[in-house]
């Protein structure tokens, strides 16, 4: 198969190795040595092949990833592999992505390959195109009155069914008709029928003639000058950010380079956030490609997802699309990568492997020699400096495709007014004169729950979880707290647990009760809460946004899952609730987020006939940061943001790692994480490099489900110094003792702190 980069059966095989370096599911950053067993695989020993081996008491799959005639160990210590899983090595791009992965992230092989398949191959299921059998008839059966079938009833009208379908019908519908197996084979030696196998996924690329199931859209002016600086050089590394406001069209520069590269018989590859992978989305794709459109999303069972791995590693699948994860399904003939909504936190992993599917996605477009298109509105200081810098080429979108450009933030002060669920009369009077006029609202809050916490107005006691250095988020639907971030739920106390005091009060507001509050302000309109709380049910999201759309006047009250993506043409107005939490977090990139956050959510108002508002309440309306952004737009506060990094030297201008150290004990974290910056310090001053070690310091939450969390910072002016700090690091921890009590993890190029 074309996937398979293995060797033809009768080219000469390589001479047996000695020794096969296998990379086994564990967190061991080194590779095991096995015997080959004495089975070799039709195309003999290569890397990539999967085998199933002795490891400690168990069986594990792992994968060859080197061939060699020596070892440290004597023969005679070494076992011999149980089996080959393969015929063929897994795909070639794949293994070097993963290969890459492991080293650049500084994580075990083993650990990244597992991470990096499918389920059921980690499982040791074999990696084969599921088909499924059709049958059909042959001219033969195609005749008047077939021989043989006098005296067999059954078969005939089993034969006078296919005969009404030309293309044959797949064994699923004819077993439905209480045909049976037996009277299939009956007219397949009767030479009546015949059987095909055909893929039972995405199925067979279709004919090129076909290819586009809906015209595209014509061009304005500044698409169409970015499409066709895409167009110029499909046959390189050509890395590339699509600036464009919200509504500019960008999507629709997508499918047309998409077009392009299936055109040429290559394969697309799509990554969009968690959000961003809507039916919505994908309707868009699919109505304008008559060619499959493999999706990868969280609802795809085990088979699915492996039929869509090997779906697109055969190459049938011309356009791949799916979330973070997607960045490792293997293509045989690599076209484009386009990462939709480059600066979504959803890129990056925050545990285990933590990599950066918009990473990686520069480093495969730089190895398989493609163009990259990175798109945002919103691009993350990272990809603007490297547009900057003329590393990648910018295109710009400056117009939307609608009449009306994206809304100024309206700064409004919060101070000394009285609200309402968080809301100030002259926002309130503004929603009410929005949905006079027949138009929809939208009111953004981030934080789910009825409020952040319940509070007790005779002494002050705050619900606060037992587990983690946080407060417990009261819910109203179903009545109970909830901590966010360990999930540890409990009854609401009838009294204060401190003073006795039944005078219990929510404090601030979060969806529910602004859901609440604004169900009571206008009885007449409908509500529509949307967070995670309320759009768990599968459908859920879609069912509402459905209803929106059609246009009514309606209140629409969410989280980050409303302001992303979403096109609701008929919100005309954006209430944000509070605009302050990332003002002055401590988190250098907040500020960044936040803008980011604001401008898409700002991006929801006016996209179609009518122009849009968004109001920003906040307690700082003199912040300069906030002032520049409401004045001027992202744009010139990300530049305003950027020089300051520069100026701090933080990234992009500098490179991090973070070493995160966590136990059920604070003694345990604070002894490892003193003695390994000491190491750390002494080490580095040996080898004069030049990398910042800071800390330890306890995490921003220290304690979280019941554990202590601390850190240590590494930074460097080059990443291949830190790289460097970083693996001696590794090495450090993984001879220490008290290194086995700790879970500790190092996480390169860091999101959050
Ligand atoms: P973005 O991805 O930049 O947010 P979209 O691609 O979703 O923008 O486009 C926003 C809207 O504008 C969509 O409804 C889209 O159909 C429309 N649109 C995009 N390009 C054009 C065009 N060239 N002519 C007319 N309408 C367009
Ligand atoms: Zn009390
Ligand atoms: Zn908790």
């Amino acid at each position: 198969r074309a996937h398979a980069g293995g060797q033809l059966p009768d080219s000469p095989q390589p001479p047996a190795p000695r020794v096969l370096g296998v990379a086994v599911p564990s967190p061991l950053r080194r590779l095991f040595d096995y015997r080959p067993g004495r089975h070799a695989p039709p195309g003999g020993w290569q890397p990539g092949l999967r085998v199933r081996v002795p490891f400690g008491r168990r069986h594990v799959v792992g994968v060859v990833m080197e061939c060699r005639d020596d070892s440290e160990l004597p023969p005679s210590r070494l076992k011999p592999v149980d089996a080959c899983l393969d015929e063929a090595p897994l795909p070639a791009d794949w293994l070097w992505l993963c290969r890459f992965t492991a080293r650049y992230y500084q994580h075990a092989l083993g650990d990244t390959l597992q991470q990096a398949m499918p389920v059921l191959l980690r499982q040791g299921r074999a990696l084969a195109s599921r088909t499924r059998e059709r049958w059909c008839v042959t001219p033969a059966g195609e005749q008047d009155a077939p021989p043989g079938l006098a005296r067999a009833p059954r078969q005939a009208e089993l034969l006078a069914m296919l005969r009404q379908h030309p293309h044959g019908l797949v064994s699923q519908a004819i077993l439905a008709q209480s045909f049976t197996r037996d009277q299939l084979r009956a007219l397949v030696d009767k030479g009546l029928i015949v059987r095909h196998e055909e893929p039972l996924s995405a199925g067979a690329p279709s004919d090129d003639g076909q290819r586009l199931a809906e015209p595209a859209l014509p061009l304005n002016g500044e698409q169409a000058t970015a499409l066709s600086a895409l167009h110029e050089r499909l046959d390189a590394f050509h890395p590339c950010l699509l600036h464009g406001v919200t509504g500019s069209g960008k999507t629709e520069v997508y499918l047309q380079l998409i077009e392009a590269v299936i055109g040429r018989h290559r394969q697309a590859l799509v990554l969009v956030p968690e959000i961003g992978l809507t039916p919505q989305t994908l309707a868009r794709f699919r109505s304008r490609f008559r060619v499959p459109v493999v999706a990868l999303h969280s609802g795809l069972t085990d088979h699915e997802r492996l039929d869509a791995w090997e779906a697109a590693a055969s190459g049938r699948a011309p356009i791949v699309i799916g979330t973070r994860s997607a960045i490792f399904t293997p293509l045989t003939r690599p076209g484009v990568i386009i990462v939709d909504e480059e600066h979504d936190g959803s890129f990056k992993q925050q545990d285990g492997l933590r990599y950066h599917a918009r990473d990686l996605a520069v480093a495969r477009a730089h190895h398989h020699r493609i163009p990259l298109l990175l798109g945002t509105a919103t691009p993350s200081l990272e990809t603007l400096q490297r547009a900057q810098a003329g590393d990648y080429r910018h295109l710009r979108l400056t117009r939307r495709a609608s009449r009306y450009a994206p809304a100024r933030l309206e700064l409004t002060d919060l101070r000394g007014r009285q609200r309402r669920a968080g809301l100030i009369p002259p926002v309130i009077e503004t929603i009410g004169e929005t949905l006079a006029a027949g138009h929809q609202v939208l009111v953004f809050i981030n934080r789910r729950g009825f409020a952040p916490t319940l509070a007790c107005h005779a002494c002050g006691w705050l619900a606060e979880c037992d587990h983690c250095d946080a407060r417990m988020t009261l819910h109203r639907q179903p009545p109970l707290l909830a901590c966010h971030h360990c999930d540890r739920r409990r009854a609401l106390p009838d009294a204060c647990p401190e003073c006795g005091s039944i005078d219990l009060r929510p404090l601030g507001s979060g969806t529910e009760r602004t859901e609440e509050t604004l169900a009571a302000l206008f009885p007449e309109t409908p509500v529509h809460r949307i967070d995670r709380d309320s759009t768990r049910r599968r459908d859920a999201l879609e069912q509402v946004l459905t209803e929106v759309r059609r246009g009514e006047p309606c209140l629409l009250v969410g989280t980050q899952m409303l302001a992303k993506g979403h096109h609701l043409p008929h919100v005309t107005l954006v209430v944000v609730v509070n605009a302050d939490a990332g003002l002055y977090a401590s988190d250098f990139r907040a500020l960044e987020h936040s803008a980011q956050l604001l401008e898409q959510v700002a991006g929801r108002a006016g996209r179609a006939a009518h122009p849009g508002r968004v109001l920003v309440q906040t307690m700082h309306t003199d912040d300069p940061h906030l002032r520049l952004l409401a004045d001027a737009g992202y744009d010139a506060l990300a530049a305003q943001l950027l020089e300051e990094r520069r100026a701090a030297q933080l990234p992009p201008f500098r490179f991090l790692a973070l070493l995160r150290l966590e136990a059920p004990h604070e003694a345990a974290v604070v002894e490892l994480g003193g003695l390994a910056a000491e190491a750390l310090r002494g080490w580095l001053t040996e080898r004069g490099l030049e990398v910042d070690c800071l800390g330890p310091v306890p995490a921003p939450m220290e304690r979280r489900q019941n554990r202590y969390h601390l850190q240590l910072m590494l930074s460097s002016p080059r990443r291949s110094r830190l790289h460097e700090a970083g693996a001696w690091l590794i090495a450090w921890l993984e001879g220490r003792p008290e290194a086995r009590r700790v879970r500790w993890s190092l996480d390169i190029d860091p999101q959050t702190l």
